[in-house]
């Protein structure tokens, strides 16, 4: 039985034409790019090749793109080290109450290091206020961070306007844009960002390996040690391979955005009517403005986790909130911070598509969701 995969917020396949670059990297070009005889300059220059593709999908500079090994260690990187530079006088960070993980966990550490840290709200649909951002301001603010889009729901959040109302306040704005890159257009020559977190396995790039955009002109510090790589800001061989495949991904996602995010939408609008059809009783959540593939559902009167098992069993592959929340038995702190029950927090489960779908597999797996629920509200079990 094939897979449907439809949990591509979580992570997505490798791309063939990615792969294909990526090669002679894990084998005849192995070289350390510091170094200086061929097989490193081979090295050095497909690095710096992949700097620039990553900057062209942003609009930004390629010497902006500071490589990680990920989404997680650009968000680290962007919240520790401004908090740090800042700390004396200015503690204070903004944030919202339904970021990923990686800046929530990060805002909890760094309490424990003396920040103040304000989760502000977001109303039913999952969007946050600007005007609730500029009200949570005070003199020792020193960072706002806000994501581009929410990972659960999809919802895109103003950015735009915060960066705004940061900068008029004299206050550094990260955004961690790891779902929104690479799907919806992002240009930094008129985003008023002054940090932003992006991975390549959220494109169709390779796991471990990101980028922390940092704008010219913004001081920003280093976060791993032991290196001069990376402009002396993030320490380590590079990851010569993982860099060059996240390049060729950021290319690829550059050039199909438009067409992808019209064929994604209309599978997405697909699944909406074909889930409202079949399964009585269902609430989708985080409407308006949100990126093309992201489902979110509530099947009231369910629990998401076996729901999740019976849909596996059916070769179906979704999560119940975040991939990362599951597993886990406190409800999606974003559902709950839109004002979801916990019960119905519980009966939600998230199917998120990509490019690599097809309409085909959208009835099928409504089909399969519809017994699913059916079994569960009987009682029948599975
Ligand atoms: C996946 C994700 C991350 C973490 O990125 P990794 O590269 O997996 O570490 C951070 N933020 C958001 C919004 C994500 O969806």
């Amino acid at each position: 039985m094939t897979e449907i995969y439809f949990d591509n917020a979580a992570t997505q396949p490798l791309k063939p034409e990615v792969l294909t670059v990526m090669m002679p990297y894990l084998t005849e070009h192995f070289g350390n790019p510091s170094a200086i005889y061929r097989s490193a300059q081979k090295a050095r220059n497909a690095v710096a090749l992949a700097r620039e593709k990553v900057a062209s999908l942003l609009n930004c500079r390629p010497d902006e793109i500071f490589f990680t090994s990920g989404g997680t260690e650009a968000d680290n990187w962007a919240l520790a080290t401004a908090f740090e530079a800042h700390q004396a006088d200015k503690p204070h960070i903004i944030t919202t109450a339904i970021e990923h993980h990686a800046v929530l966990e990060t805002c909890h550490y760094l309490e424990k290091r003396g920040a103040e840290v304000t989760y502000v709200p977001v109303n039913s649909s999952g969007r946050v206020d600007p005007e609730v951002i500029r009200e949570a301001i005070r003199p020792e603010t020193g960072l706002i961070s806000v994501m581009s889009a929410n990972n659960e729901t999809g919802i895109l959040q103003p950015v735009a306007e915060i960066g705004a109302i940061a900068h008029e306040n004299g206050i550094l704005f990260h955004t961690d844009a790891v779902q929104a890159a690479g799907h919806v257009p992002l240009d930094l020559q008129t985003l008023p960002v002054d940090l932003l977190s992006i991975s390549a396995h959220k494109m169709g790039g390779p796991k471990g390996v990101g980028c922390l955009f940092i704008r010219r002109g913004v001081s920003f510090g280093g976060f791993i040690h032991g290196g001069a790589q990376e402009k002396d800001r993030r320490a380590g061989t590079e990851n010569v391979a993982g860099i060059v495949g996240f390049g060729e991904a950021a290319a690829l996602a550059k050039r199909d955005l438009e067409e992808n995010a019209r064929y994604v939408t209309a599978l997405r609008d697909r699944l909406v009517s074909r889930l409202s059809e079949t399964v009585p009783d269902i609430t989708f959540n985080g409407t308006g403005e949100r990126l093309p593939g992201h489902v979110n559902v509530t099947c009231h009167g369910t629990d998401g986790e076996s729901l999740l098992i019976f849909l596996d069993m059916q070769g179906l592959a979704c999560s119940a909130g975040s991939a990362c929340a599951s597993g886990s038995l406190s409800p999606s702190h974003v559902l709950t911070a839109m004002g979801l029950s916990y019960e119905d927090a519980h009966a939600t489960i998230r199917l998120t598509l990509s490019e690599n779908n097809m309409e085909a597999e959208i009835d099928e797996a409504a089909a399969i969701i519809a017994k699913a629920v059916a079994l569960q509200r009987t009682g029948a079990g599975f």
